[in-house]
Order: C-alpha cells, then structure tokens, then sequence
C-alpha cells in the first residue's frame, strides 16, 4: 500500500467514501448525461419566467462561488482531473516530476511525436505563420486545408470533405445546420456531448430531438416509427462510443433509419485509424461506406493534432459550408494543426502496422485484465474500460495507480450509470510490452489492496 493510504482504517475509509460520494454527486457532470436531460428543458421559445429571489437580488456568479466540490476533493488528495502534463513522449509523460506511463490517451497510432508529423508542423509554421486571423469563409482558408479536404474525402469515398476548427464544433455545427424547423434529429442516449450540442441548437430553433435507447435497434425503430414518414430526419450516432468503447449496430441503424427515409450521420472520432479498411473506421468496418450518409471525426485521436470533419455528398457540404455558424464564425484550424494531419493521414496509409499493434496491444490488455479477475466491458477497439463499480473507489484506485505510474481516466457517474463507474484506458501503437506489462502489473496490486479482485 503506497504511502498515501498508509495508517488505513475501513470504518474511517467507508465513511469518507460516503462523504466523497456525497460531495462528488452531479459535480463532475463533463459528459452527455446532463446534457441530454437538458434536452426536456423548456423550449427556449417561451417567454423567460421570473425566478423567485426571496427578495435578495441574486447575482449570477451566486452558484460559481458556492461550487466548493472541487477544492474538497482536492484537500482529500483525490481529484483526478486538469493533470499538467510537463513533458510528453506518447506511452510515457512527465507529471509532477515523475515519469507516468500513459494508458489514458486517444492518441491511437501514437502520432503526436513522430518525426515526419512535428517536421509537417513546423515547416507549416515557417511557411504560414502561427494562426489563420479568421474563418474559413472570410479569409482563413488556406490551400492546405483544400488538400486535406480533397484528401479525405478520398479516402473515406465521399464526394467532399469540410474542415471545421474542432471535432466538438463539427458535431454542433452540421446537425444544427442540417435540421432545422419542423425537421427531426434521432440520436442515441449516449452520444457524445458535442452531438447533444447540436441537437440542442437544433431543439432551440424549434427542429425536433428524439433520443432512443442507447444502441437499442428495438427502441430506435419505436421511436422511428413516431416521427412522421413525410419529415425529413436524421439519425446520428456514435460509430465507437467514447466511454465504453462499444461499436454501435450499424446494420440495424441503417436498415432501420432506411426503412423510414431518414438520413445517418455517424461521429467516428473513436474508429478512424482503428477500424475498418486502412483505418477508414466504423463504417468500413461494416462495409457500409454507401449506406452512410455523413462520416464526421476528430483530428485529437489518431490524427495527432486539433480539428474535426463532415465527408458527404457535395451539395450537402456546399450546403453546410454556406450556413454553418460554428464553420462562419470560428477562425479556421492552424497550419501546423492541418499539416500535422496531411502527414499523420500519409502515416496511416503508408505503415497499417501501426493499426494492426494497436489491436495487439488493446488485446493484450483485455486478456491480461480478464485474466486477473477485472471486469472488463469486452470490445475491439483501443478503448478498455475496467469497471470498478463504484465513484469513491474508482477515484482511490485511479489516485493509487498515478502514484504507482500509471495515467488511466476516472469515470464516475453520471458520465456512466451507477454500479459502471469505471477506469478507461486506452492504447496506442506505440505502446511497448515493458509499458504494458507494467500497467497490468499496478492494476493487480491496486486491484487486491483496494478489493476489486482476489
Ligand atoms: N465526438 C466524440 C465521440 C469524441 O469523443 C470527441 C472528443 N472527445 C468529439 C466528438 C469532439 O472532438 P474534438 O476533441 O475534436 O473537439
């Protein structure tokens, strides 16, 4: 036992773990969950009603200064969250001084660090400077953005590709832009918080939001099956969802969407570079690269860098590019951001071993976890959620394995539902066996001291 949990009393440990629990309750709420719940808020279309004030004027920083969660938890030597990371090599980091093996990124292909990436970005940096001063629309489109464009579009078999400035805007800025009043977005409870975005721009300009169970066909058809045949609609999903590194039934989705004339989108942020053909993600992985309607994903993950995109049909992107607010109004990604990704796309294509060792090494640690006696959620992606099952414990164990030197990513409700609380690791092709063996090694002495396993 590390130092930290030395002098360890179980009466006084439970009932700190009852005050954390308490303390922690709806305070971390960086997820969907709250967002989705804020989708049966008023429609913003109804007058604003006077909230009562006990005749003491209220100030909207009232409940900022009142928000001491944090800090508590801090004091108790447990918050996991905002780590500076001082030096970053792709498996191992330097926190506070020490070296931290890292299980916990999305850098999938482990591309943020190689050689031909940081040389595209600095060279790009040489060539254009820092920044691009303005929106794609105005005058920050530079030709290197085209040719990622043109790039991706090819290599997802679409006929155009859009940039956007970040994953989380492309998700907000496509749905709100494509379906507009009296028109319906259908989208699974647990998707990302960037989809619930939009859809709640889209609720807010007076679109329709219809949520179904998550990767529930069943439910998915119910709900279908309410939405008028005649409007127009879009279903959108995660392709691999975040937490749990689950893959969504896509041939249930789209047999189901089909049957009802709606449109897919799916946010693929978690399977290019891992799934399908060459990396071409989820969709490919189903072959279902005509079915699909719109592919969105991420340049933070296996591109190594900072952006999103939509790939569709050309009048759609032409569409989206002439109405998108988050595209009109936002400065355009970096030129260091979209040469990093025109090397890392180069990278992908040319050395698929990388996404064959990111199996290996996801599957290695799937096996090493069960074999141990952890509760894995089981898949086939870089993603390996370790359930732990409860908040208080999850956070002990997550603070036990970073003092051991392992960085994985506390999960607690109610980004996940009670009883799933849970570590997230993930894996990258860089990772060697040393690394891994370590991580597997922590995880079982972390596991037996805290009881998670025998
Ligand atoms: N979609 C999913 C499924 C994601 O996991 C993320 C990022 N965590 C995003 C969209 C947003 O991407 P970005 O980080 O580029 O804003």
């Amino acid at each position: 036992m590390s130092p930290w949990l030395s002098g360890f009393n179980a009466a006084a440990w439970k009932r700190g773990m009852n005050q954390f629990a308490s303390a922690m309750r709806g305070r971390f709420t960086w997820r969907t969950r709250w967002d989705t719940e804020t989708i049966e808020a008023e429609p913003l279309t109804e007058p604003a009603r006077e909230q009562p004030t006990d005749g003491v004027e209220k100030d909207i920083f009232d409940k900022c200064r009142a928000f001491t969660r944090a800090d508590e938890v801090r004091a108790m030597g447990l918050y996991p969250y905002f780590k500076p990371i001082e030096e970053n090599d792709g498996p191992v980091v330097v926190i506070e001084g020490r070296k931290i093996i890292m299980a916990g990124s999305n850098n999938y292909l482990g591309l943020t660090t190689h050689p031909k990436v940081k040389e595209a970005a600095i060279q790009a940096v040489k060539k254009y400077g820092t920044g691009c001063s303005g929106s794609r629309y105005l005058n920050g489109t530079l030709d290197l953005h085209n040719d990622l464009e043109a790039r991706l579009a090819e290599f997802l078999g679409k006929e155009a590709c859009l940039l956007f400035s970040t994953g989380y805007q492309t998700n907000q800025g496509v749905i709100s832009t494509l379906v507009q009043k009296g028109e319906y977005v259908v989208t699974d409870k647990e998707n990302h918080a960037s989809i619930v975005a939009g859809t709640l721009i889209t609720k807010g300009m007076q679109g329709e939001v219809v949520r179904y169970k998550h990767n529930d066909i069943r439910d998915l058809k119910r709900v279908l099956s309410r939405v008028p045949l005649k409007s127009a609609k879009l279903v959108v999903t995660d392709g691999v969802f975040s937490m749990s590194g689950d893959i969504v039934d896509l041939p249930g989705l789209v047999a189901a969407a089909k049957k009802r004339s709606a449109r897919v989108m799916v946010d693929d942020a978690h399977g290019i570079g891992v799934l399908g053909k060459g990396g071409r993600g989820t969709v490919s992985h189903f072959g279902l690269d005509d079915e699909v309607d719109l592919i969105m994903g991420t340049f933070s993950k296996t591109f190594a860098a900072l952006g999103g995109f939509v790939v569709a049909e050309r009048s759609v992107i032409e569409y989206i590019k002439h109405h998108a607010s988050a595209l009109i109004f936002s400065a355009s990604m970096t030129p260091a951001s979209v040469a990093a990704v025109i090397a890392a796309l180069e990278i992908l294509q040319s050395e698929p071993e990388r996404i064959e060792r990111v199996h290996r090494n996801a599957d290695k640690m799937r096996k090493g976890f069960a074999s141990m006696g952890f509760r894995i959620i089981p898949g086939e992606t870089a993603v390996v959620p370790v359930v732990i099952g409860d908040d208080l414990k999850t956070f002990l164990f997550w603070r036990e394995l970073f003092e051991a030197g392992v960085f994985v990513n506390a999960v607690i409700s109610p980004a996940v539902p009670p009883g799933l609380q849970l570590l997230r690791t993930s894996y990258m092709a860089t990772h060697e066996d040393e690394h891994l063996d370590q991580v597997l090694e922590v995880f079982q002495k972390v596991g037996r001291e805290l009881g998670v396993i025998n």
